[in-house]
């Protein structure tokens, strides 16, 4: 089912949450120890994230370097396959323009449909660890508006072979990156709000945010994209701090600000065992005023672990 039909149903919010492929040489039983204690607060959906290949240096004998390409945490297709089998739940796989020729991409949607996963969401992907800036594959998109438009020429049965007669349609539902505190690259939120629509007008159903620790940001941000005529639902994320390391790490990796009051309670703590509860705290309140606005879904970033999504859901849902 679509998470658009999902949030339609539902008579109150909903509990959802994201997860990541493990790293390469690890099992999936990995992964179904982090889904198994969130299951009893019956998420309709949960999203897998798609993490593009990396550049390594190896040392060969006489100190010469070998670039190797490698992808950290393949298997995000397998694993939704697997939580679609055993869960019997929808799972959201992410897709990048990152690393995706159109060609790759329009397989890895073959692939999707055919395993009857009816969402994706759609992202630009970040640039390589050794680029300064995102660089699109020859025949890939350079945004991910572009990647919406190749979904949606999908869904209509439009395939990049214009010579395929009678092709099937897809009917995915699209899900597409919104940043209330605006994306790192656009240099003012109203210019990434412009290109945010873009991705609707190209077919995206529904938004969910970049993690935020302030609600009053999601609560103007939504209200600048309704005065710009976006109308989809618009799914807050949300991820509770767990070690001190994360108060400088957060804003340099996600480019989002923590609220005073909430770096003054870390900094108090004596170590990170106490830091964990006070995030799982303060995502409680957060979370807890979003479900009073009504707001349909809360999206949590579990990283790979749920213990503190565990304590918030018993909390709030
Ligand atoms: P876009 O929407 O393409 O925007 C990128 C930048 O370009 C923005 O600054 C925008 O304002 C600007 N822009 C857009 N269109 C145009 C245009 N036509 N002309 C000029 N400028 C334009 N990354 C992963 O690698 N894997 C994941 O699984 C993943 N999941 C994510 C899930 C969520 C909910 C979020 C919020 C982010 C996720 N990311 C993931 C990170 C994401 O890939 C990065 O933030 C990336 O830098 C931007 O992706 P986007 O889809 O928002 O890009």
């Amino acid at each position: 089912m679509k998470v658009t039909e999902h949030i339609e149903k539902a008579k109150e919010t909903i509990f959802s949450f994201e997860i990541l492929p493990p790293l390469k040489g690890q099992n999936i039983q990995s992964i179904f120890e982090n889904i198994d204690p969130l299951m009893e607060f019956n998420p309709p959906f949960i999203d897998v994230t798609y993490h593009r290949e990396e550049y390594v240096y190896k040392e060969l004998n006489g100190g010469l370097l070998k670039k190797q390409v490698v992808k950290k945490r393949p298997g995000t297709v397998g694993i939704c396959a697997a939580i679609q089998n055993k869960y019997q739940v929808d799972a959201v796989p992410h897709i990048l323009c990152g690393g995706f020729t159109k060609e790759d991409t329009e397989n890895f949607l073959i692939d999707l449909d055919f395993l009857g996963i009816d969402n994706v969401v759609a992202l630009r992907g970040d640039a390589v660890k050794s680029e300064t800036y995102f660089k699109a594959e020859k025949e890939g998109h350079r945004y991910a508006s572009e990647l919406v438009t190749q979904i949606q020429d999908l869904n209509e049965g439009a395939y990049l072979d214009e010579e395929l007669q009678n092709s099937s349609e897809t009917d995915f539902c699209i899900g597409v990156a919104g940043y209330p505190e605006k994306h790192m690259e656009a240099p003012s939120l109203d210019s990434d709000i412009h290109f945010l629509k873009k991705k609707i007008a190209n077919g995206a159903d529904y938004i969910v945010t970049q993690m935020f620790f302030d609600n009053q940001k999601y609560f103007e941000f939504v209200d600048k994209c309704r005065k710009e005529g976006i109308t989809v639902p618009i799914i807050p994320g949300l991820k509770p701090l767990s070690t001190k390391k994360q108060l400088n790490l957060i804003p340099h990796r996600f480019h989002v600000d923590l609220p005073d009051a909430l770096i003054k309670e870390v900094v108090k703590c004596k170590d990170n065992k106490e830091v964990r509860q006070v995030g799982i705290d303060w995502c409680i309140q957060q979370s807890k005023e979003l479900k009073k606005a009504g707001i349909p879904v809360l999206h949590y970033y579990s990283m790979g672990k749920s213990d503190n999504i565990q304590q918030i859901a018993k909390e709030v849902f």
